[in-house]
Order: C-alpha cells, then sequence, then structure tokens
C-alpha cells in the first residue's frame, strides 16, 4: 500500500489568528495518531509558517512552505531562503505553482533551480506543472507538461527520485470548479511517470509521488485518489474550511 499526501496550499489567504484556528481545527480531528494510509502537508503563508510549526508538535501534520528564493542569502528583498524555511520547521515547499509562473514570471529554468536549492537544504521540493486551457484545446497537453517536467528536474540524480513530488496541475482547473476527470488526471499521471522512467528508470519512476491538484473537493476527491497513478491531492480552495480538508483527507484513506 502507497501512502496518498494530501496537501494544503492555502495561498495568500488566513492571518496569524485565522491560520491558529484552522490548524487547531485539523489537529483536534486528526489527532496523534500515525495513520501509514495518508502524509498530510500544509502550505499556510509565510508569516504563519513559525506558529504553525509550533502548533503541529505531537501531530502528524507537517509543514511547507509556498515558494522559495534559488539565493541562499544576500540582497534579494523581499525573498525567503531555503535555509529560512528549515529554520522555522518546513520540510516541504510548492515551486513551479501555475500562479507563480503566471504572475510572477516563474519558468521550468527558476523551478530547476530552486528544486536543486531545496534538495541541496533537506527540502522535499513539490513541482507544479500543468497545461493552459488554451493548450489543452491546441492538443498540445503532452508536450508542455513533457518539457515542464523535463526541465524542472534536469540534473536531479536518479537517487533524488523517491523524495521528489511532483503536482499535475491543469491550469484550467485551479480555482475554477471544474476539475480533470479522473480518466483525464490519470492519463497524464501516467505519462509524467513515463517520463521518469525514460530518464531514471522503471523502478525509480515508482517511487515518485504525483500528486493531482484542481478543484479536488470532497466530492471528487475519492474517484480521482484511486487512479492507479494519482499518489495524493494539492488542494487549494477546499483546504482552507477544516471541514472540507478533513473530508479530502478521508478520502485519501483508501
Ligand atoms: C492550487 O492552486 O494548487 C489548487 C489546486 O487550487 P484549487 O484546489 O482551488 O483549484
Amino acid at each position: 500500500m502507497r501512502t496518498k499526501i494530501i496537501a494544503g496550499n492555502w495561498k495568500m489567504n488566513k492571518d496569524v489568528r485565522e491560520s491558529r484556528d484552522l490548524i487547531q481545527q485539523l489537529r483536534e480531528k486528526i489527532g496523534p495518531a500515525m495513520d501509514p494510509r495518508v502524509c498530510v502537508i500544509i502550505f499556510p503563508p509565510f508569516t504563519s509558517l513559525l506558529l504553525a510549526s509550533e502548533l503541529i508538535k505531537g501531530s502528524h501534520l507537517r509543514l511547507g512552505a509556498q515558494n522559495m528564493s534559488e539565493h541562499d542569502d544576500g540582497a534579494f528583498t523581499g525573498e525567503i531562503s531555503c535555509r529560512m524555511l528549515t529554520s522555522v520547521g518546513c520540510g516541504y515547499v510548492i515551486l513551479g505553482h501555475s500562479e507563480r509562473r503566471q504572475f510572477f514570471g516563474e519558468t521550468n529554468g527558476t523551478t530547476n533551480r530552486k528544486a536543486k536549492k531545496a534538495f541541496s537544504c533537506g527540502l522535499t521540493p513539490v513541482i507544479c506543472v500543468g497545461e493552459s486551457l488554451e493548450q489543452r484545446e491546441q492538443g498540445v497537453t503532452r508536450q508542455v507538461v513533457g518539457s515542464q517536467v523535463r526541465e524542472s528536474i534536469d540534473g536531479l540524480s536518479t537517487s533524488l527520485m523517491a523524495h521528489l513530488i511532483l503536482a499535475y496541475e491543469p491550469v484550467w482547473a485551479i480555482g475554477t470548479g471544474r476539475n480533470a476527470t479522473p480518466a483525464q488526471a490519470q492519463e497524464i499521471h501516467h505519462y509524467i511517470r513515463e517520463i521518469i522512467s525514460e530518464i531514471h528508470g522503471e523502478k525509480e519512476s515508482q517511487k515518485v509521488a504525483i500528486l493531482y491538484g484542481g478543484s479536488v473537493k470532497a466530492d471528487n476527491a475519492k474517484d480521482l485518489l484511486t487512479q492507479k497513478d494519482i499518489d495524493g491531492a494539492l488542494v487549494g480552495g477546499a483546504c482552507l474550511q477544516a471541514s472540507s480538508f478533513l473530508s479530502i483527507i478521508a478520502a485519501g484513506r483508501v
């Protein structure tokens, strides 16, 4: 049995007080007992990370950040380094999210450099890929996602595959309420695994966790999470309320 990863990307939501409320509600319901079926990771905004790391102590919730700099330190106003993230208890970092690509000019190249930096600090990168609606309609989904995967993981060693998390997030499904069907998602997840297999071999490709993201909700989570190549979910909107996030976590216990 493979552990499903249920990750909650809070985006630019929740101040410190709201973060405390949400984490306390999650803690209460998830309880202290280890569940080998699911690994739950929350990605609050930077300003809540230190508080979050205190609040999750003694629980099996894990902590990550939504972005980080490719640089170690220095004159990069407004940026956050990987060492800063590990110092507040982060174990994970989302990289190359489509909103970073769309609004902040991030590319496969920046994602690749950040992924290498994250690994060098002991952070697990969650690398996001996904096609736009226009690209899907033009029939170039595989080409787009294929280059995003190849370029974002370029130069990573085979031994890192067991620690890599990828998230397939079709841009047309993010925040739109329109999720990919389980079959559409499975097809691209399988394709991503084939790419990893080509580069690093079949055995290692099986070790990479590939999450689906894009309008995952309580009522579609189970159908998505039971697909062969879907190892978990990256959840946006539905992770902001404890009740809906907990239902998705429950769907992961399959
Ligand atoms: C996301 O932004 O990573 C995401 C999947 O958002 P939503 O679940 O709201 O579509």
